[in-house]
């Protein structure tokens, strides 16, 4: 029975209502399909890297608790991504927990976030977990920044937070570096620069200017390299902000088999250089083999996906899947993402089907 409902103490009356409003975010189920839909990385460790991390985390001492400074995963994240010791790392549980620990920080009474959309969801959700406004600024119709559209936004609503994805996702194109800068002079509040798919953007950064601008932070995540199971992500800026972020950290958010683990396969860079390679070089068959089946627009991308719009983007969303292939659907999410498919970069023979699949269902 459900008596503490009819006693007013269920959730319908206690938790928050615009919480009760959301529906949790959805995963597709992916068993037994071709998995292209999340940027992972489609190839597994090499044998002896797998190896080597059995037996590095049986080292780990499970029964303490990690290391709260997670000092060592932050000196190999330091020589990985080469960030200047001039520079300071925040911790996440993934970038998802980093963007949601910025967010909290500038959470002020009427604070605003602002983001490009289309564009991660997830800084949306944050803001709106937190209890601020949400100002989503339209991209043009091929994605790109609406310069002028952004610089009308921040004077109207001085967000204290503004979220750039650079390359950006779904879109999967990179906004030019001198229009983000403007951005970051323009703002009153904090431009958050999120590089999730740095390893894909041909070196292509904003790292360099951290640290340049009072107003600047950088997120990645090691994510899409092909440690999406890690859950590891950072935010890099100043001492002044990352002591800030830090009060609002969990104390072990990073999981001491996580951290070892990390702390091992960052060392390993040239095994993740010959996946990236690989992944890269498959991106340039996909997009001429694309271009080769009509019916089909693609959109330039700097990431492992290709964003595609098509004549029936749920009918082939749809098809796709009866021929055991995931995808991730745009349709119906946001106006410009009408007929849009998000299509990550998989092994040769996962985009061969994707691609057969996808002429099959066109033709
Ligand atoms: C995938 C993605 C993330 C999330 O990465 P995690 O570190 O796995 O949480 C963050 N930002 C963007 C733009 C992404 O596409």
């Amino acid at each position: 029975m459900s008596a503490p409902a009819a006693r007013g103490k269920g959730p319908e009356n206690l938790v928050r209502d615009d919480v009760r409003a959301l529906t949790a975010y959805h995963v597709a189920p992916a068993e037994g399909l071709v998995k292209l839909d999340a940027m992972e990385n489609p190839y597994g460790l090499p044998p002896e890297l797998r190896e080597a991390m059995a037996k590095r985390l049986a080292q780990v001492d499970v029964n303490r608790y990690p290391d709260p400074t997670g000092a060592r995963v932050k000196a190999s994240l330091r020589e990985a991504m080469a960030i200047p010791d001039s520079l300071e790392i925040l911790l996440g549980n993934g970038s998802d927990e980093v963007l949601q620990i910025v967010t909290l920080a500038l959470a002020k009474p009427g604070a605003a976030v602002l983001s490009l959309e289309p564009s991660f969801v997830m800084y949306r959700l944050a803001a709106l977990w937190a209890g601020m406004r949400y100002v989503g600024v339209p991209l043009r119709g091929d994605f790109t920044l609406d310069e002028d559209a952004v610089m009308k936004a921040i004077a109207a609503e001085a967000p204290a937070l503004t979220w750039i994805a650079y390359p950006n996702n779904p879109t999967g194109n990179l906004f030019p570096r001198e229009a983000v800068l403007r951005v970051v002079a323009a703002s009153p509040g904090l431009v958050a620069v999120d590089e999730a798919y740095y390893a894909f953007s041909g070196g292509k950064s904003l790292l360099g200017e951290v640290g340049r601008h009072p107003n600047l932070i950088l997120v990645r995540t090691v994510s899409k390299l092909g440690l999406a199971g890690l859950r590891l992500g950072l935010a890099v800026g100043t001492r002044e902000w990352i002591r800030e972020f830090e009060k609002l950290r969990m104390p072990y958010n990073v999981s001491s088999l996580d951290a070892a683990a990390a702390e091992l396969l960052l060392g390993h860079r040239e095994a993740f250089a010959r996946q990236t390679a690989a992944i890269l070089a498959e991106r340039g068959r996909l997009e001429r083999d694309l271009d080769a089946i009509p019916g089909v627009e693609r959109f330039a991308s700097a990431a492992n996906f290709i964003l595609v719009r098509l004549p029936d983007g749920p009918g082939a969303f749809e098809a796709l899947r009866q021929r055991g292939i995931l995808v991730r659907t745009f349709h119906g999410s946001h106006p410009l993402l009408a007929n849009c498919l998000r299509l990550t970069v998989g092994t040769p023979d996962e985009n061969t089907r994707m691609l057969e699949a996808l002429a099959a269902a066109l033709g």
